[in-house]
């Protein structure tokens, strides 16, 4: 995976993410609130030896930024699948599939979890094991032990995150992930990885940062202790042909009930009876793609209890296992602006940069920043203004500003050798080559 990691040389030219509201957290009041946190019973297991060891040196205010954030703007389900469920990582989980072929089979043989489900998982949880998240999970799980909300919940994971590394499951360097503490390239909270990893390549340590084959059996692992069936597709696309009574993912019913509503697949052929039980999944009502899930769709999502995510899994691990790139579903999303994959998200940011607006990095990911910018520019156009990174701006702002990177003019910056985004193109061989772009 590694080698198509730096495929699009992105050039940070912008400032970091402002710091304006961030909290401002007492270094006593941190380091007082540790000293009582080691005697108490969650860290019973925790020697005091680690515990001191591994003691952070000040709290971390940008993860209680992130307990607190509330989203300015309401995403659309179908602009939240495209970012997730797009041609590149579908290009990169096929490589995966080919390079990981061998394990995956004898993972779906000693757990009976399909090779292209536990793919989805890695593929939505850390894109194939490239972004883990960069935070010092001992720093973020420290400060959120000691502030704000739901701090009980946290100190076990504090004391859980320590008991791994005492353990010497991971190497400490390795503990780093997401704000909230999950890390790895299946993105386990400790108490998670406490339950349900394992050593799968033998080598005595249950290493989820740096073993892909211990990663995706701890995958399969997490998937089968939830109640997966095998053999069981996780659902699959439908057609309604005018059914209009109740839906949701927890109203199970045989698929004999589905049938005699008249449901049939997109193509007109009757249900497949390959599922025990199956409820209605209309994300986006009844005018939209509808699906019929069963339980192991219920798998899916317990990794993130989110109905969007777990979505995203299902319909990537199809796609992995028909290799097909085309990411559209049979019944369109209900827009006449359908959502963008992060190329194109990051032509628009990298636009907006060379418009002059100060958003960040160029990260592919939409946030408050490039919607702000968003708004300014569509204001100035002229057009309707939501804020939204969708096919129709992406049109808008491409046909008028450079998505090329702008460099430094300063004389002090060493010459910069020209950066070259390249397009990943999926093969007929099912190889991967990558065109460069003009
Ligand atoms: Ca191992």
């Amino acid at each position: 995976m590694k080698k198509y990691t730096p495929l699009i040389a992105i050039l940070t030219l912008s400032t970091p993410a402002i710091a304006d509201d961030l909290p401002s957290l007492s270094s006593s009041q941190f380091h007082q609130c540790l000293d009582g946190l080691k005697y108490t019973a969650a860290f019973r297991d925790v020697s005091g030896d680690t515990f001191e060891r591994y003691r952070p040196s000040e709290p971390d205010p940008t993860v209680i930024r992130s307990l607190n954030y509330q989203p300015e703007f309401k995403k659309d389900v179908w602009d939240y699948h495209a970012s997730l469920v797009d041609s590149e990582r579908v290009a990169d989980g096929l490589n995966a599939k080919r390079e990981m072929a061998d394990t995956l089979r004898r993972i779906e043989a000693r757990y009976g979890v399909k090779a292209e489900h536990v793919l989805g998982v890695w593929g939505v949880e850390s894109n194939f094991g490239q972004t883990l998240g960069k935070k010092d999970l001992f720093t973020s799980l420290a400060t959120l032990s000691c502030f704000d909300r739901r701090q009980s919940y946290f100190r076990s994971e504090y004391a859980n995150a320590l008991k791994i590394v005492q353990n010497g499951d991971i190497s400490p360097a390795d503990m780093t992930g997401s704000w909230a503490g999950a890390f790895g390239q299946t993105q386990f909270m400790p108490s998670t990885f406490l339950e349900l990893a394992v050593d799968f390549d033998g080598d005595g340590r249950k290493d989820l940062v740096n073993s892909k084959a211990d990663a995706l059996a701890s995958t399969a692992n997490f998937l089968s202790k939830r109640g997966y069936r095998t053999g069981e597709p996780w659902g699959y696309e439908v057609v309604l042909n005018g059914y209009d009574g109740t839906s949701g993912r927890r109203n199970k019913k045989p698929i004999s009930y589905w049938q005699s509503m008249g449901i049939t697949l997109p193509d007109g052929r009757p249900l497949p009876y390959n599922m025990t039980s199956a409820g209605l999944l209309l994300p986006a009502g009844k005018n939209g793609p509808a699906f019929l899930v069963g339980k192991n769709f219920d798998t899916f999502y317990s990794y993130n209890a989110s109905e969007s995510y777990a979505l995203a899994i299902a319909h990537l691990a199809t796609l992995l296992e028909y290799e097909s790139t085309n990411t559209n579903f049979a019944t369109p999303w209900p827009t006449d602006d359908a959502g963008i994959g992060r190329r194109e998200a990051k032509e628009i940011q990298q636009a907006l940069l060379n418009a002059g607006y100060d958003i960040g990095n160029v990260d592919g990911i939409i946030g408050d920043n490039t919607r702000r910018a968003i708004m300014d520019y569509q204001r100035k156009m002229g057009v309707s203004v939501d804020g939204r990174a969708g096919q129709k701006f992406h049109r808008l702002i491409t046909s008028q500003i450079s998505t090329q990177q702008a460099y430094p003019y300063s004389s002090s910056t060493p010459t910069q050798p020209k950066a070259i985004t390249y397009r990943k193109v999926l093969n007929a061989d099912g190889t991967v080559s990558l065109i460069p772009m003009p």
